[in-house]
């Protein structure tokens, strides 16, 4: 008898499952007389030219299904449970980890402080390392699954263990060295924290984590966030100017030593890092092919090369439009910019651009993606806001019409009483929003800055 069952949620039509009559609500048992632990194993076992389904319906009949496929062919199956498994949860208490900082009262969900591996290679997700197994570690290498994205904060082990507030923190980075062994791609991401990881620390760590390349083929250091709600937390300061400065100094001058070893850059600061020091953004080349635009690096970058590229692209004309643009104080300068651009060709177009304080978390967060309903409605209340209000997708809850706050676009609409379009990810998508044209962009993303 096989313990574990995975629930179908749905099958997707046309494929395998469908045909083999298989349907939301039947279990899966077993693939090849092997019991599936998670979606690793089920996604191992699966890539065959013939396998063996041990599937229990719903009348709890059991089906043993002989399969002939081309190895590559997905089952077409979706599990109620995506991971196959429970979600382990993070053992650290990390000294600047955004979910601590957040305002009680928040929806449960936000609250939860995933540090699943398995998550790294499904969703991209950041993990620290420090509650993988050795079996977790055999299981990476034998299926030779990748990249794994690696939370590392610092390569001085005394130092992890403090930062991430775990006694195993810093043993944990031997894995790292497991992996790189076993050809395994990673990923790296550093929060810098003024006074702890950066200056000599974060040499070393750049220059540790180098050794890995080009196994691993990237890092990005990010400033760390600070919210209003720090009490009895570690005594974090805000990354000031001068700290940016020096980040961006050290940075650059490994770039250059990383081109000339491997021909990329490896190491990139977050554009956060450029706005606070004043500097002009790296040109695109240096973004190498935008590797770490999740963790908002490039995308900046890529906004003003994907909206100067519509505009080039664009004949422009005498339309009669006035609308509103709301943003995170962070971007608002450089969509002012390339909005005053695309005006060029469409000089009747009058655009009232918001850049809106975040108060609900405090004014040190400055990106658009952590923006609240209740202070966008707030500060945009009484404002000329034209005939529509563009706001950016990385706004709302992934897929759903629902602000951080649990506010939604239709309160927001009722409250300002104007219709609120929902700009998607590119810079053809935001050309697009501002000449007031349907098209479509293509779905490169500038998406969210996540909570971390
Ligand atoms: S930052 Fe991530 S790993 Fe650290 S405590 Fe928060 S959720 Fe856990």
């Amino acid at each position: 008898m096989k313990e574990k069952k995975h629930i179908i949620q749905s099958v997707t039509p046309g494929s395998i499952a469908e045909e083999l009559e298989l349907e939301a609500g039947d279990a899966v048992l077993a693939v090849n007389d092997s019991e599936i632990e998670d979606i690793f194993d089920y996604q191992f076992l699966t890539q065959d030219s013939y396998i063996e389904l041990l599937v229990e319906k719903k009348d709890k009949e059991e089906w043993l299904l002989e399969i002939d496929k081309d190895p590559d062919e997905d089952l077409g199956i979706q599990f109620e449970n995506g991971l196959m498994d429970e979600y382990r949860s993070c053992r650290n208490k990390c000294v600047f980890c955004f979910i601590d900082q957040m305002p009680p009262g928040m929806r449960d969900t936000l609250y939860f402080k995933d540090d699943d591996s398995r998550l790294s290679f499904l969703q991209g997700n950041y993990v620290t390392l420090t509650n993988m197994s050795d079996h977790d570690i055999e299981r990476i290498i034998k299926y030779h699954l990748g990249p794994i994205n690696v939370s590392v904060q610092t390569t001085n082990p005394e130092l992890r263990c403090e930062m991430l507030h775990n006694r195993f923190a810093g043993e944990a980075l031997k894995k790292m060295e497991k992996l790189y062994r076993a050809g395994i791609e990673m990923n790296g991401q550093v929060v810098l924290c003024a006074g702890l990881n950066d200056g000599e620390e974060l040499d070393r760590t750049i220059r540790d984590l180098g050794r890995f390349c080009p196994v691993m083929q990237s890092m990005s250091v990010v400033p760390v966030g600070l919210t209003k709600y720090r009490d009895g937390l570690y005594p974090l300061r805000p990354i000031e100017k001068e700290d940016a400065e020096r980040a961006i100094d050290q940075i650059e001058r490994w770039q250059k030593i990383f081109y000339e070893k491997y021909g990329f850059h490896f190491v990139h600061a977050s554009d956060e890092f450029y706005v606070l020091a004043g500097r002009t953004l790296p040109e695109e080349e240096r973004y190498d092919g935008y590797i770490q635009l999740e963790n908002g690096v490039g995308m900046l970058r890529l906004l003003i090369e994907e909206v100067t590229e519509a505009y080039k692209n664009a004949k422009g004309d005498l339309r009669q439009r006035e609308i509103s643009i709301a943003t995170g104080k962070l971007p608002y300068p450089f969509l002012r910019e390339l909005t005053d651009l695309i005006c060029e060709k469409f000089p009747n177009i009058r655009v009232h651009m918001y850049p809106v304080t975040n108060y609900f978390f405090g004014e040190k967060i400055t990106v658009s993606g952590l923006i609240t309903g209740q202070d966008l409605i707030g500060q945009l209340a009484g404002q000329p806001l034209g005939q529509e209000l563009l706001l950016p997708v990385n706004m709302f809850r992934s897929g759903e019409n629902v602000f951080l706050d649990d506010l939604t676009l239709e309160d927001a609409q009722r409250a300002l009483q104007v219709p609120v379009n929902i700009v998607k990810s590119s810079g053809q998508d935001f050309f697009n929003a501002v000449v007031g044209e349907e098209k479509d962009g293509e779905e490169t993303s500038w998406q969210c800055y996540e909570i971390r």
